[in-house]
């Protein structure tokens, strides 16, 4: 390749697809006639309001968001929603939390800050390596909101299904897996996520929320920079929004839009998952940690038995350009994120490395 790219497999930041870089340096210096960088410019510019307005349609088209929900292009990471979830949904001081990874227990960690939460099910005994069933759900009908995390980026697995909530508005954190295929966005009543892994550069945070759920009266405590509704009110424009993560979000979508929408990317990544699983379920020397029904498309973990043979994979991988497979030290092995922008040619040259090592 004639940049010299190497296959990055990083849980996040992770790869952008290499048009919407090709186009960003062709727009760096002087975007579409304005004499300015993106960077540069006022965020209540005509000019810079066209590009938000722009990137907020396309979002609603790609992912069929209703009218009746918001989009908010926000900071602070998903880990800060960990903490505006409660802030905004709680009106009772109750919610439900299903504990499925890492990030799912901090955000379950950070809401008994703000109220009394029942942790509905967790697979914590079992280290995470599946997602609970329904009938282990022990949910509560008077809870405000359930949360869970979509895609467990460390551990790599997925839900399946969406558990049943009955009326109690549904919450999921899906920063490893937004935008990878279609979603029903209508079953869920908030959907957040970090914008590093498959949507732009660190710096935005998307929410998807129903409107009915906003309300501009919360406790003293909640900083108005946390309040949707004056998120929601002010066009994410209260402050100063992540202007070139909003800009790279919206390159994002046009590549996706003319990939053919989230249902070709949903055949793009199962093509490259079934890859990796297909060969870890012949292979001798790899395993996948993960129950079959609960494995992830975007974050497949794997690793031998022996952690020296691990470190001399990712050792070896690395030389030859396979970079970030290291698994996360809370499961050790490896990890191969292959969100939208990891080629197929990728995966292939992967699983090609991992048959010769195995030999
Ligand atoms: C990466 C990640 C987070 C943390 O995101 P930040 O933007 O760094 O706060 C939370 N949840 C999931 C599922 C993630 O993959």
């Amino acid at each position: 390749m004639a940049y010299q790219r190497i296959f990055n497999f990083s849980a996040g930041p992770s790869m952008l697809p290499l048009p919407v870089l090709e186009t960003a340096r062709d727009e760096m210096l002087n975007y579409r006639g304005s004499g300015m960088s993106v960077m540069e410019m006022s965020h209540r510019s005509k000019v810079y309001d066209a590009i938000i307005v722009e990137t907020e349609a396309l979002l609603r088209e790609v992912m069929g968001i209703p009218a009746n929900y918001k989009v908010l292009f926000l900071q602070g990471g998903a880990s800060l929603q960990f903490a505006m979830v409660p802030m905004n949904l709680m009106k009772t001081g109750k919610a439900d939390y299903i504990v499925t990874g890492q990030f799912s227990g901090k955000a379950y960690d950070e809401a008994k800050k703000y109220g009394e939460i029942n942790l509905a099910a967790t697979t914590k005994s079992e280290n995470f390596v599946r997602i609970p069933l329904q009938n282990e759900l022990k949910l509560n009908p008077e809870a405000d909101y359930v949360h869970i995390c979509y895609n467990n980026t460390i551990f790599g697995t997925k839900w399946h299904y969406l558990p049943d909530t009955a009326a109690v508005p549904l919450v999921a954190d899906m920063s490893s897996s937004i935008l990878s295929e279609p979603v029903d966005v209508e079953k869920f009543a908030l959907i957040y996520a970090g914008a590093q892994k498959n949507i732009a550069p660190a710096g935005l945070t998307l929410v998807i929320v129903r409107d009915d759920l906003l309300t501009k009266e919360l406790p003293a405590y909640v900083p108005t920079m946390c309040n949707y509704f004056v998120m929601a009110e002010n066009g994410s424009m209260y402050n100063t929004p992540p202007c070139y993560p909003i800009y790279i979000c919206k390159l994002v979508l046009e590549w996706i839009k003319g990939m053919g929408g989230l249902s070709a990317m949903k055949v793009h990544n199962e093509k490259k998952a079934a890859l990796l699983y297909d060969y870890l379920e012949t292979s001798k020397l790899f395993k996948s940690p993960v129950e079959l029904k609960s494995r992830s498309m975007m974050n497949v973990t794997f690793r031998a038995e022996d952690d020296d043979v691990n470190a001399k994979f990712v050792k070896e991988a690395t030389a030859e350009g396979f970079v970030n497979l290291k698994g996360h030290r809370s499961v050790g092995g490896m990890r191969a994120s292959i969100y939208n922008a990891m080629p197929i040619e990728g995966v292939e040259k992967l699983v090609a490395f991992m048959k010769a090592f195995e030999g």
